[in-house]
């Protein structure tokens, strides 16, 4: 199929388009590097620097040629962030989203998968598994942009035959098992991330925020599905859209609390973490753990790369190998990409 993904420079944008090509489609990507790394995206693969503010430029790209599948990647994705600037997260990720749904409506695109968010059931205390149809009620601006385009994309199907799958996913970690791309974000936000760059003398101490949270060891819960386990969930979805639009849940059903990742990380490294409590962040809600049912039954999709090991170890792998992430690779020719860069960081 030929795919056309937005924010494919991202994480987990970059991460499908390696598991697109790996399964023998063909990509192109649309990024603004706003927050995407031009050497994540594999050479061979054309790519298009455009921001999806611009409505003429999208169109253009849609109109011009035949695309099988849209994937919707491209998105401002901090809960914390979103709480200081609501408007302007509401604004960048529904009027770019809604640019996008319009031009492949209106030329015939027949599937669009979205990267909706676990974010959006954010508003309640909850302390069992989210299930598919949960009420919807966002914590954060972020959250609430993301439900704002599910909504617009039930639209795009009822009148313009538009199949869309909106996957909610818990929190992506890890890095390609063969070390082709990894997580990194400027400034990075995320536990797994940092916490690895503490545990490999990068960064100082790792804050945690909060003990104070009503779980197990009193810090926050959170679903950490691997990146490629995300992947191949986008490709089992693609082939269902031929009859119908999907909103799935995605997680593997696990929850870990901040601590035990802690834990994890020392236990996967053979290091000790050094950390220290902060005070809570805000809009971090005390748990968040998908029960991911519809999507295994209706594709057929398991996680292989979810045990928290996996996904720390191919994480620190890729970290070890690229302490300084893409960030020395930004503005190269694509032509310099290669799957493995960097020195390797001595434990
Ligand atoms: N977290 C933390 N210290 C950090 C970064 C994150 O304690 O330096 C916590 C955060 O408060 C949350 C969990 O780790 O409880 C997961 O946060 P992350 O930003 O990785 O993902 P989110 O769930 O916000 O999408």
């Amino acid at each position: 199929m030929k795919c056309l993904v937005t924010g494919g420079a991202g994480y987990v944008g970059s991460h499908v388009v390696i598991g697109l090509l790996d399964a023998g489609h063909e990509v192109a990507v649309i990024d603004n590097l706003s927050t995407g790394y031009r050497a994540a995206v594999p050479s061979g693969v054309r790519f298009f620097p455009l921001d999806l503010l611009d409505a003429e430029a999208i169109n253009k790209i849609l109109a011009s040629e035949k695309w099988d599948v849209v994937l919707h990647f491209a998105a401002l994705s901090l809960v914390n962030e979103s709480m200081r600037k609501p408007f302007y997260y509401l604004r960048q990720n529904y009027i770019t989203a809604l640019n996008l749904i319009e031009a492949c409506a209106q030329n015939g695109v027949r599937r669009f998968v979205f990267s909706s968010t676990a974010a959006l059931f954010g508003g309640k205390e909850r302390f069992s598994l989210i299930p598919d149809n949960a009420r919807v009620e966002a914590s954060s601006p972020y959250g609430e942009s993301k439900f704002l385009i599910e909504r617009a994309l039930v639209w795009a199907d009822q009148i313009y035959g538009m199949r869309s799958a909106s996957l909610r996913y818990f929190n992506a970690a890890g890095a390609d098992p063969l070390g082709r791309l990894g997580e990194e974000h400027t400034p990075e936000t995320h536990l797994i991330p940092l916490a690895i760059d503490t545990v490999l003398g990068l960064r100082g101490k790792l804050k945690i925020f909060g003990n104070d949270y009503p779980t197990r060891d009193g810090t926050c819960i959170r679903d950490y599905i691997h990146v490629t386990d995300l992947a191949d969930a986008y490709i089992r979805v693609i082939e269902l859209l031929d009859r119908r639009s999907v909103t799935y849940n995605l997680g593997n059903g696990l929850g870990f609390t901040n601590m035990e990742v802690v834990q994890a990380i020392e236990h996967v490294s053979g290091r000790k973490l050094p950390w220290e409590w902060a005070p809570r962040r805000t809009g971090d809600p005390s748990m968040l753990v998908a029960d991911s049912a519809l999507i295994r039954r209706e594709t057929g999709w398991s996680p292989h790369y979810s045990s928290i090991d996996i996904i720390v170890e191919t994480a620190l792998q890729w970290r070890k190998r690229n302490p300084h992430g893409y960030r020395k690779q930004a503005g190269i020719g694509q032509e310099k990409w290669s799957p493995i860069f960097g020195q390797e960081v001595e434990l």
